[in-house]
């Protein structure tokens, strides 16, 4: 059975229905890209399935380790593994980088396991070199006067200290110059591992150059148009989105 299952998912944002029957897998060792032109309803099923109160399932389910979490709340998720990167992270002032992941960390610890300071300390510094980020990052303020870059690179660093299951990246490449795209692919690459599976949302294939999909979904209007293997991302570069409308 496949790590995560969405079945028939329809979901309803005040009284509107935005995803119509999503169906979709990932599983371990999995990456799969999930693409689609803007308002497709990418972002809005990476909400559904890290539970937002504002997303309301009204049928369909998602099955995460052969458990129902349609009705689960969202850090009971966290705690099985599920991660949800932000495409617009939010800025958090007074709230420093280390202290906002070690508040993360142990949120998904028991109270008798709590991450002792000294490991943590060690294993930001060793994230952060991974990543090309400078040590003074951990003591600034949560995404305050971050740079596009340093936003994203901070996603990926949440990831990496976090160790999902499960991680839903969403638009992680988006304003990205090569460079700064490259280190957050090769972050990517380095942090997957058989036991993980990555959703990759994505409209643009540019990242896909980097970070190698096992599988493809199309969503268009809050369906999946298409699925396929990686040449599917060859083809919306060649023929856009256009040909895979479904009425
Ligand atoms: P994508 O990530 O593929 O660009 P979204 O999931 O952000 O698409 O949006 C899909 C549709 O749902 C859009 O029409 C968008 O306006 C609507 N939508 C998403 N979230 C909300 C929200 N919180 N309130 C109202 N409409 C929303
Ligand atoms: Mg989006």
């Amino acid at each position: 059975m496949k790590e995560l299952q969405v079945k028939d998912l329809h979901v309803e944002v005040d009284s509107k229905e935005i995803l119509k029957g999503v169906s979709l897998e990932v599983d371990k060792s999995e990456i799969v890209a999930l693409m689609g032109p803007n308002g497709a309803g990418k972002s809005s099923l990476g909400y559904a399935l890290m539970g937002h109160p504002s997303y309301k399932v009204t049928s369909g389910s998602i099955v995460y380790k052969g458990k129902d979490i349609t009705q689960l709340p969202p850090n009971e998720r966290a705690k099985m593994g599920l991660f949800l990167s932000f495409q617009y992270p939010s800025e958090v002032p007074g709230v420093s980088m280390a202290n906002f992941l070690r508040t993360a960390i142990n949120s998904r610890r028991d109270k008798n396991s709590l991450i002792p300071v000294g490991e943590f300390v060690k294993q930001l510094k060793e994230t952060m070199k991974m990543l090309k980020m400078d040590e003074s990052f951990m003591h600034r303020y949560l995404n305050e006067g971050f740079s596009g870059g340093e936003k994203k690179r901070a996603e990926i660093l949440q990831m990496a200290m976090l160790h999902p299951e499960m991680a839903i990246l969403d638009e992680t490449d988006s304003g990205l110059d090569v460079d700064s795209l490259k280190t957050v692919a090769e972050g990517i690459n380095r942090l997957m591992n058989p036991e993980m599976g990555v959703l990759l949302i994505t409209h643009y294939q540019r990242i896909l150059d980097y970070v190698k999909p096992n599988k493809v979904y199309v969503m268009m209007n809050g369906k999946v148009a298409k699925s396929g293997g990686p040449e599917l991302v060859q083809k919306i570069e060649k023929e856009g989105y256009e040909p895979m409308v479904i009425n």
